[in-house]
């Protein structure tokens, strides 16, 4: 397929291969922050042909994944109110909430409708105008944008019955994070490219520098993902921690103004509770006071609400690279995608979806990174 064969070029990766094997001189700990790029790393294999001790730890970049608990409690809230017609992306709906998910809701009558882009669901509150259209906005710098200028579309379109529940997240303060906890291990960031398509480079050299960290804004294609490693080894070996841009037929420094203006106009930043880590100061967005009244959680009132993690799910730590999620009791037995117990496992950026759908078969010891390295799933 053009664009994308070019990417996966059996004898380009074997180069790159070559390169980091001798590069590496001794073991480092790399993250590649969103949920795309660990499914394929995963699905090719490339952890396990990466240098003995050259390990990939999986970030919380799966927005599906870091949607707090209690946003989706509210979502099934709302979504359960008859005079509502709850719009969302298709992941959403299996994600479990406290004690079930928008299918169930669904199934019980709720108007709970999958749409493929939010001005669908303002179309569907122009031609509803006597019931209430929410959609549910969550995601990183990425799907921000969009959802902005439908709210700023709602405004100006003078469209009263739409609002947006809200649940947006930024990856710098992410990053951050990660770098302050005690049990941080990473040495190397792979970001992610397409959140630096949107907010450009802007926000990095000040962590880059802080934290003493190299990062390589990274693409999703295997030799787009072998690149960014190459890079990040390089710098680690080189004793250098700046930023560099491996992706650069999407990204530019200045990224992409007129997404920024928008972002900036509607949104405002705000603290944010990732789900299976906590807050992280100024980690989210949410709708500045003037737009709010587009906002679904001031519209509908739901707050209080009483959350309860399942107490076998370890998505905390898969999402926080303390653990594989083959690690984790439940992985493939009690908790498969048709019967989630954590977002994890839903979302097609979720890790343990991606060692689902890739590793379950393998080994305990070829699950993982730093086993052997047999069954691999070559390039090409
Ligand atoms: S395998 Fe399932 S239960 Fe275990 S951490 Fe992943 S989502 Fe949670």
């Amino acid at each position: 397929m053009k664009y994308l064969d070019e990417f996966s070029d059996p004898e380009l990766a074997r180069r790159l291969f070559d390169d980091i094997h001798a590069t590496v001189t001794r073991p480092w700990a790399l993250m590649e922050v969103c949920g795309g790029q660990t499914h394929s790393i995963i699905r090719h294999g490339i952890d396990q042909l990466l240098p003995e001790g050259i390990e990939l730890i999986h970030g919380p970049g799966c927005p599906v994944c870091v949607t707090p608990l209690d946003t989706i409690d509210k979502a099934l809230e709302i979504a359960s109110r008859p005079d509502v017609i709850f719009c969302s992306f298709g992941d959403m709906l299996r994600v479990p909430g406290s004690g079930r998910d928008l299918f169930k809701v669904k199934s019980e009558g709720g108007d709970v409708r999958v749409v493929y882009s939010p001005l669908d669901a303002l179309r569907i509150a122009q031609q509803n105008p006597d019931r209430q259209v929410v959609f549910f906005g969550i995601g990183f710098e990425t799907t921000a944008p969009p959802n902005a200028m439908t709210v700023y579309q709602a405004k100006k379109l003078g469209i009263a019955n739409f609002s947006l529940l809200v649940s947006h997240v930024r990856v710098p303060p992410a990053i951050d994070a990660i770098m302050n906890s005690p049990d941080c291990r990473v040495q190397a960031f792979l970001a992610a490219g397409h959140v630096c398509t949107v907010m450009g480079l802007g926000e990095y050299p000040e962590l880059a520098e802080r934290h003493r960290v190299p990062i390589v804004v990274t693409g999703f294609e295997p030799l787009d993902i072998l690149e960014g490693i190459r890079r990040a080894v390089r710098q680690l070996e080189a004793g250098e921690h700046t930023v560099e841009n491996a992706y650069p037929r999407a990204v530019q420094a200045e990224g992409s103004p007129a997404a920024q203006a928008m972002l900036a106009d509607v949104f405002e930043v705000t603290d944010r509770a990732w789900r299976g880590i906590g807050m992280i100061p100024a980690s989210g967005w949410r709708l500045s006071p003037a737009y709010r009244q587009y906002d679904a959680e001031y519209r509908f009132s739901v707050t209080g609400m009483h959350t309860e993690e399942s107490t076998e799910c370890r998505s905390g730590e898969v999402l926080q690279g303390l653990i594989k999620p083959h690690e984790c009791e439940a992985f493939g037995t009690t908790c498969t995608p048709r019967n989630p117990l954590g977002a994890t496992m839903v979302s097609s950026e979720g890790a343990c979806a991606a060692y689902y759908l890739y590793r379950r078969l393998a080994t305990p010891d070829a699950a993982g990174t730093a086993g052997t390295r047999e069954g691999v799933t070559s390039l090409g």
